[in-house]
């Protein structure tokens, strides 16, 4: 089963960083928080490198 990319949104600055790099993966939420939509919606290596090692607070993380 895939893994799934999850924000943990206590520690998101809104940087919508995320979002731009992967639009088809992360949304901002009303909150001004990111949060994943569909995980299959780029590849893990996408994922890994465009979002969860790009993001400034490293909040990004895998859920297997
Ligand atoms: S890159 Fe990180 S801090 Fe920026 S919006 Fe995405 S999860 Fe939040």
């Amino acid at each position: 089963m895939a893994k799934t990319p999850w924000v943990d949104k206590d520690e998101c600055i809104g940087c919508e960083l995320c979002v731009n790099n992967c639009p088809n993966v992360f949304r901002m939420d009303g909150d001004g928080k990111a949060e994943c939509f569909d995980a299959s919606g780029a590849t893990e290596e996408e994922i890994q490198s465009e979002a969860i090692d790009a993001c400034p607070v490293s909040c990004i993380h895998w859920q297997e």
